[in-house]
């Protein structure tokens, strides 16, 4: 077997969402955030970790997501965040899926389903307050509404909108909060009632209390990954990269190591050749930039991350072995490397870090239960 594997411990994730709510209060209503794999976790031992954990809703961001979790044997709510082709409005009659609603057309199709089967279902209405990617605009919802209010196969259940610069623009977002509140309470002086408001994403969790309306939609920091530096809950991180050092050589003043030959030795060192590269999600822009640990200390990259290897500067140290254990993400005695420092030496967004690890890597679990 390849060396390379992810240990994702499920314990952090139950404990993670108790830290949430200790911000929010217990009576705010979860929608926990499982689209692509789990934000790269593995979507079924998460899922069932949550819902042992007594979330409300499992928010997914594809049909085949929600159906995985139906076949799990999961029971419970789940909400599709994305728009759906009017097409598919049989799977959310048939497993049970509460949609977003987007546009008219869906929500028809959704009420003649329902019609022909003598079902109805609830859907949640996504408004645009300013993320300029689904939804209605505030201008629109009440049109729309009217335009829909007489269809007996679709009950409203849920109003929600999305925030895009809860980490930079307090301003902006505090705007769109208004914006989503007015609407709300316009609806309500027309008898129009939500029974699940919500928009809050991890950071609006995090730094905007006024955002938790009586749902939210936590994401990120449910694994334990801060999205921005200025999130004040204790997270624990879930997941940890490891892989093993294969080789090991002696090098020689000048020699140069990898493509492109970046990695010049500055004086004679040892280079550990470590089976893991960018086809496991390990980003080939932390070519030269990056650290790992092994045994508890942290040692540089040398050069350029293969597509399935990369080598790293042990210098002279020969307390370093073939068969060590190299930690890319988590803890290695006292020292850790966070997706967040991958993120940031790499240039991009720990998001893009966790959902990238490729599927393929063996994923082990602690703490199912
Ligand atoms: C992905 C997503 C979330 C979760 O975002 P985080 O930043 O990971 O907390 C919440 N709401 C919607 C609509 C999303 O698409």
């Amino acid at each position: 077997m390849r060396p390379a594997w992810i240990n994702v411990d499920l314990g952090a994730i139950s404990e993670n969402v108790r830290q949430i709510q200790r911000v929010t209060g217990k009576s705010i209503k979860i929608a926990a955030v499982i689209k692509q794999f789990a934000y790269g976790h593995g979507l079924l031992p998460v899922a069932r970790k949550l819902y042992g954990a007594g979330i409300d809703f499992l928010a997914v961001g594809s049909l085949e997501e929600a159906i995985a979790l139906r076949d799990d044997g999961y029971q419970g709510r789940i909400l599709f965040l994305s728009a759906a082709n009017p097409d598919s409005v049989s799977y959310f009659f048939n497993y049970k899926i509460t949609p977003a609603v987007t546009d008219e057309a869906f929500v028809h199709a959704l009420n003649s389903f329902g019609k022909k089967n003598s079902r109805s279902i609830p859907v949640h209405v996504k408004i645009d307050t300013g993320m300029g990617r689904l939804g209605f605009y505030p201008d629109q919802v009440k049109t729309f509404l009217a335009k829909i209010k007489d269809l007996k196969f679709v009950s409203l259940e849920g109003i929600f909108t999305h925030f895009p610069v809860a980490d930079t623009d307090s301003n902006f977002t505090a705007g769109q909060l208004k914006i989503f509140q007015d609407l709300i309470s316009q609806l309500k002086n027309q008898n129009i009632y939500f029974k699940y408001c919500h928009c809050a994403n991890s950071l609006g969790v995090a730094n905007y209390p006024d955002s938790h309306f009586n749902m939210i939609r936590p994401g990120l920091i449910l694994y334990g990954v801060k999205p921005a530096q200025k999130v004040k809950i204790k997270l624990k991180p879930a997941l940890s990269l490891k892989s093993k050092v294969i080789f090991i050589k002696d090098v020689s003043r000048g020699t140069t190591v990898g493509y492109g030959r970046e990695f010049t030795a500055k004086s004679k060192t040892r280079i550990a050749t470590v089976s893991i590269g960018y086809a496991d999600g390990y980003p080939w822009s932390l070519s030269g930039r990056s650290k790992v640990l092994i045994n508890g200390k942290f040692f540089n990259l040398a050069g350029r991350v293969c597509m399935d290897h990369i080598m790293v500067d042990i210098g002279s140290t020969n307390q370093v072995r073939v068969g060590d254990t190299v930690t890319l993400i988590g803890k290695d005695k006292k020292n850790q490397i966070k997706a967040e420092d991958l993120a940031s030496w790499a240039g991009t967004i720990p998001y893009e870090i966790t959902t990238c690890l490729s599927r393929d890597l063996p994923r082990h679990y602690s703490n199912p239960d």
